[in-house]
């Protein structure tokens, strides 16, 4: 039980029976085969990444950098602040899931986290974009390295390296699945402030351009979560062994703290100052969130007053709910990246 088998990188002998498929300490051969999958939602996971393919350079910034000057001090400082946050958020998961996966013995979630690492460098990617355009060098690398600066984004950050690095040191399933509990909070809590700040400024018709860049962002960090739900929930039921009352007692305080870090952060960078939103709706949203996550994984609601979508943020889902909405908010066409199925063949 307290041992965890790094899988190898060629395996002849490993078996190729998709029932004796497991999500760790298994025998893979690593072989890709798309035919023989042990999870049916892989399949619907690989298709919907697939399909949500985009490029950042597509999105017209041009409206944001006559916006930008012109935001309230309070709204640009937040905006700053926010994304040196998101850029460590999509640096760290970039560097972290590759080591991660080095432990995943079912080869068909390998290939969805090789997916998701792809998709943490283009969310990277965007964020240079994004204040490439907007900013001159000397403000981008100041926002980019803010941590250096600001106490507060140093503490979080600081904070949730360490779960990962925790991993880096004991190798065991315990510390795996707090690992994995670890990226199912900041893909479904930690990104939420800033996304919730990102939409309200356009909803006040303001930089239309990095709202959009963070709705496509959003849209894949929602199949992001839905992985790693998928991944806990699969362990739930193959090694159940883990899930002690003490472990799951750990797993939810670690959510509880990330809770609790959110809205603090939230509250720091957006307080009573931007027009739109307040303290108390960066709270009920969050720990609307944080009910939403931890039943997800089967468990009772941790805040019983917070269990249904506050009103006052309903036009959040509006933004973040692309896949189910098929009409881009703005521009009126697909969100889903269509190019694959638009090619001509004309040899
Ligand atoms: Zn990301
Ligand atoms: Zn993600």
């Amino acid at each position: 039980m307290n041992k965890l088998k790094k899988k190898p990188l060629f395996n002849p002998e490993g078996d190729t029976d998709v029932r004796l498929r497991r999500m760790i300490n298994g025998n893979t051969t690593n072989l890709n085969d798309f035919n023989n999958m042990r999870y049916p939602w892989v399949s619907d996971w690989y298709r919907q990444a697939m399909n949500n393919f985009w490029i950042p350079e597509e999105i017209n910034l041009s409206a944001d950098v006559k916006d930008y000057p012109r935001l309230l001090p309070a709204e640009r400082t937040a905006y700053d602040k926010i994304l040196s946050f998101l850029v460590f958020l999509d640096s760290i998961q970039t560097a972290n899931l590759p080591h991660i996966g080095e432990y995943v013995t079912a080869n068909e979630v390998n290939l969805c986290l090789s997916i998701q690492t792809f998709q943490e460098c283009v969310h990277s990617q965007s964020y240079s974009y994004m204040l490439d355009t907007i900013c001159s060098p000397t403000q981008r690398n100041a926002i980019l390295y803010q941590w250096k600066d600001d106490e507060h984004l140093l503490r979080r950050n600081t904070f949730i390296g360490n779960c990962y690095n925790e991993f880096q040191e004991h190798k065991d399933p315990v510390t795996l699945l707090k690992v994995m509990m670890a990226n199912f909070i900041l893909e479904g809590i930690y990104f939420y402030s800033g996304f919730m700040f990102f939409y309200n400024l356009s909803r006040n018709g303001k930089m239309p351009g990095s709202a959009q860049e963070i709705r496509y962002i959003n849209r894949d960090e929602n199949t992001h979560l839905w992985l790693f739900r998928n991944i806990i929930l699969e362990l739930q039921k193959e090694e159940p062994q883990l899930f002690t009352l003490e472990t799951i007692t750990e797993l939810k305080e670690m959510l509880l703290e990330g809770v609790r870090q959110e809205i603090d952060w939230g509250h720091y960078c957006i307080g009573n100052n931007i027009p739109g939103l307040t303290r108390d709706m960066v709270s009920d949203y969050i720990h609307y969130l944080g009910n939403l996550r931890w039943t997800s994984l089967g468990y009772e609601p941790l805040y019983p007053e917070h269990t249904a979508e506050p009103e006052s943020m309903a036009w959040v889902s509006q933004y973040s709910n692309a896949n189910m909405v098929k009409t881009d908010f703005f521009e009126a066409k697909s969100t889903a990246y269509a190019k694959s199925t638009a090619l001509v063949d004309d040899l």
